[in-house]
């Protein structure tokens, strides 16, 4: 069982970021207005997650590091995308690569619960805290040296930690972020206000220019086209504010970060008039489409999909950031 749990957490966790996006995803599950991240050595030696949502009560705790077991209903989150996560493998996988604690407070408890291995089972104590979940992850791959050999330097990991934040925070600005540890510069992006109103983007477009910063929001276009069932929004950069490097580009699609070449093709698309080879433009697109239209079981990670209609997401993208270019005066 060990064993098992050391391969099924191969395909989980690849490196420290992974897990940094399956707790965070699971804090934003459990309806989190606060989450705190605190990082050492690249995530190496330290990832601790603290959020102030729902909480879980014992028997809850107990099966949350249980390979398969989910509070989440699996027959709804197939076919729809309301929770993150898939479906009860991360905590186990992380307990299996790496040391785990949980310290966790259900909002009507009075008193937290602790959970730790001891001689690799898990025990639960009563644990004094503010409610909500605090996961720690200590000594990653300390069992596994063939993963810890693979592991970057402490600074790339971290980078790649600051990168799965901010993806997610895009995508949620509704709920403050905040990125510590000795081994980075404090990100702190507070809640923004969002509006029920359909058109209403203000909180999306402040949330982004907290992340891609004042210059960026000054020198960037509102997007929002419709396609068919293809609706685009987002900021996209003035041709005149570009990158030497493709890590500014954000893609969503129903509200979750991926990565895709249907997407990152479009939007050089549209930039294809303006852009030297080697300069690369800035944006954030937010995808919707019917979720008919897309596979999101692609990967158990689920950075990526799969569309039915490429061709007419690529249109929509095209003509949503082309046209506001041209509104613009380019
Ligand atoms: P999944 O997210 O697919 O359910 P996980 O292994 O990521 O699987 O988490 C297992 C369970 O642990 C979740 O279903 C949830 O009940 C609980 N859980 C994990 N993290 C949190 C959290 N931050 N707050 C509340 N409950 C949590
Ligand atoms: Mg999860």
């Amino acid at each position: 069982n060990d064993l098992v749990n050391k391969i099924a957490a191969g395909e989980v966790i690849e490196r420290p970021a992974s897990i940094v996006k399956e707790l965070v995803e699971n804090s934003l599950d459990a309806g989190a207005t606060r989450i705190a991240i605190t990082t050492g050595a690249g995530g190496k030696s330290l990832i601790r997650i603290e959020d102030d949502g729902y909480g879980m009560g014992e028997e809850d705790l107990r099966l949350s590091v249980e390979r398969h077991a989910t509070s989440k209903l699996p027959e709804d989150d197939l076919d729809h995308i309301s929770t993150l996560g898939f479906r009860g493998e991360a905590l186990a996988s992380i307990s299996a690569v790496a040391d785990l604690r949980i310290a966790t407070r259900p909002r009507d408890e009075e008193l937290g619960l602790q959970l730790r291995f001891v001689d690799g089972d898990a025990v639960i104590s009563p644990h004094p805290m503010p409610h909500g979940t605090v996961i720690e992850v200590r000594e990653l791959f300390k069992n596994v040296p063939a993963r810890l050999k693979f592991l970057k330097s402490d600074r790339a990991e971290s980078n790649a930690i600051t990168d799965v934040m901010k993806r997610l925070a895009m995508s949620k600005p509704h709920v403050q972020f905040i990125l510590s540890g000795s081994d980075r510069q404090t990100l702190n992006w507070p809640a923004q206000p969002v509006s029920d109103a359909e058109d209403d983007f203000q909180g999306d477009k402040n949330r982004l220019g907290q992340i891609l910063g004042l210059d960026f929001a000054q020198n960037a276009v509102p997007i929002d086209y419709q396609r068919g069932p293809v609706r685009v929004r987002g900021m996209a950069a003035l041709p005149t504010y570009t990158k030497a490097n493709s890590l500014s580009q954000f893609y969503f699609v129903n509200g979750r970060p991926v990565r895709d070449k249907v997407l990152l093709g479009a939007l050089r698309g549209a930039y294809a008039d303006f852009l030297h080879r080697d300069r690369f433009p800035v944006a954030a697109l937010f995808v919707d489409l019917p979720s008919q239209d897309l596979d999101v079981n692609v990967h158990p990670a689920k950075a990526e999909v799969r569309f039915r209609d490429a061709g007419l997401v690529r249109a929509a993208v095209i003509r949503g950031v082309m046209n506001a270019l041209d509104a613009a005066g380019f």
